[in-house]
Parts: structure tokens; sequence; C-alpha cells
């Protein structure tokens, strides 16, 4: 159906830290919407590189609840803690080219800089140092968001050299998500606005692994009653995987589409067809929108 120049590979990456809820179905659903609108294909991978964050059995409770709401991923599952190779080889890769370095500074060395990392503390020396991205002076990234429209970061000044490989072994996400969107062919990355800062240092790693950089768009954030991203919040209600559809009519909501559209429906099935028929990414608005206006919205 589509040309090679009008591919189109869409994904969605949970972490599974626990049960899929309201703001990672808008993520889930935004991302799918965006990939069926142009008949592009949507895969899902698994974040799981993370251990101390991790909830024995959330990736598989996650990709249930993603089945009940009829999103399925087109390409196979991959998990992140399967492709260690992958990411040892982009380390080396950068270690080689002189853009990433080995940090023996703590915590500590980086406190008076506000946690960002510049320079190495003379001296410093740790066991098991971490790896950095060495972000240039000269680091000002600047991208089109679909949602957002221009953003521009410096990275050097605003974030320092970022961390590819943590103290403690761990991969770290802004490596193993840029590694993986290429690996994967992945053309386009919706995901949550909570994601919008990181783009700049992602795509400064893409140019030192000279790879291509996707297009992207930040889908907006759910915020609770006080203002706080619900994903954080301990108010993240899991959505109910065993009655999706009014979770699926909250998701759309929040994508700023007109909440007739999915009225009256009474099957998943039917309800995303129409959803993919009447989405309209041209309405959704980038400031956040609070989880009581959703319902609110809903019971009208
Ligand atoms: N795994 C990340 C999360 O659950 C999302 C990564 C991404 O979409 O780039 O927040």
């Amino acid at each position: 159906m589509n040309t090679p120049a009008s591919r189109y590979r869409g994904r969605f990456a949970p972490s599974p830290t626990g049960p899929l809820h309201l703001g990672s179905l808008v993520a889930a659903f935004g991302s799918w919407l965006m990939a069926r609108r142009v008949g592009g294909e949507w895969w899902v991978r698994v974040e799981d590189l993370d251990p101390p964050r991790e909830v024995a059995g959330a990736a598989d409770a996650q990709l249930r609840t993603l089945s009940a709401f009829g999103l399925v991923s087109d390409g196979p599952i991959v998990r992140q803690s399967d492709r260690h190779a992958l990411y040892e080889a982009a380390l080396a890769h950068l270690l080689d080219t002189g853009f990433a370095f080995h940090c023996h500074c703590s915590r500590n060395d980086l406190a008076a800089s506000g946690g960002i990392h510049r320079t190495c503390r003379p001296g410093a020396r740790r066991e098991t140092p971490a790896v950095r991205l060495r972000a240039p002076d000269d680091a000002r990234i600047a991208f089109d968001d679909g949602i957002h429209g221009r953003y521009e970061q410096d990275v050097g000044r605003d974030v320092g050299d970022v961390v590819l490989r943590r103290a403690d072994g761990f991969w770290a996400y802004q490596l193993a998500v840029v590694v993986d969107d290429a690996d994967q062919d992945v053309t386009d990355v919706v995901r949550g606005a909570d994601l919008l800062d990181s783009t700049p240092r992602q795509i400064l790693l893409q140019r030192a692994l000279g790879l291509p950089t996707p297009r992207y768009a930040h889908l907006p954030l759910i915020v609770d009653d006080a203002g706080q991203k619900l994903s954080k919040s301990l108010a993240a209600l899991p959505v109910d995987a065993s009655d999706p559809l009014p979770a699926l009519r909250l998701a759309w909501r929040a994508l700023h589409q007109p909440a007739h559209i999915l009225h009256g429906i009474d099957s998943i099935e039917r309800a995303l067809a129409q959803a993919v028929a009447e989405f309209d990414p041209s309405l959704i608005e980038s400031k956040p929108t609070s989880v009581a206006a959703l319902h609110n919205c809903a019971a009208t």
C-alpha cells in the first residue's frame, strides 16, 4: 500500500514499571492512530533495562492490556534486556571515535553544577566508571516536533555530558532508545511530552553514531488535579482491560478528538475503525490535559 518514500513505522515502548495507566494508554493509542491513519506499521518494544524500577510480570500484563484494547504489535516484540550486545557495540564505537568517555565523577562531584557534567573532577577514580557522551559547547540542537513545533535545546549548557552507561553498570535509556529506534527502522517516534526535552540529546547521539533522525511528535500529558504528571502520580490507576471502551474514549478525548465520534459504539474493533477514519492530528494541543476535565467531558 505504501511506497518506500512514504514508509511509516511507529512504535510504543513502555517500561514495565507497573500496569498500563491512562497516560500510557494515550501514548499507545496516539502512536497507533498516527501510524494507522497513513497505513503505517506500529511496533511494541519492552524497555526493561532498569531492574530496580521494574515490577515482576508487568511487561506481560501491559501486553495483555494492549491486546484487550485491540492494540497489537505489527512486528516482533523485542525486550531490551535481550539486546545488550547491540548497546555494547554502539558504546564501543562511541568510545573508539572519541564521542564518549569514562567518567569517574560521583554524584557529589556534580552537586555544585546542579548535577550537570561538563568536565571530570581531576583525580576522581571509581572502580566502575560511568560512560558519558561528550556534549560539545556548540551542541545547540533544534527539531520540528509534530505537535510542539520548533523545539531547541543547548545540550552542552542545559544537560551536559549525557550518561550512556551508569556507574552501577545499567544502560541508560538514552543510549538504548536511540540504538533500538534505528535498529528497528522506526521512522516516527510518537510518545508523551515528558520526553520532549530528551529528544535533543537523542539527536546528538544519533549524529555521533551516524544514525538517521526519525520524525518526532510528543503527545500531551495527562495531569492530575494538582497538575502532576499522571504516570508518576499515585493516582495513576490502571486502565480496566476487562472493559476497555471507557478508557479508550478518555484517551481519545485526551488527544483532543471530538467525543461524539466514539459515542454509542459498543465494540473495541468498531471504535478503533471509527477512530482511525476520523482521527485528526491537527486538533492535538500541546498543553497538558487534566484528568478531571476528561472525566467531566466524558460525563456530558
Ligand atoms: N520507556 C519509556 C517510558 O515508558 C518511553 C520511551 C520512549 O517512548 O522513547 O517512559
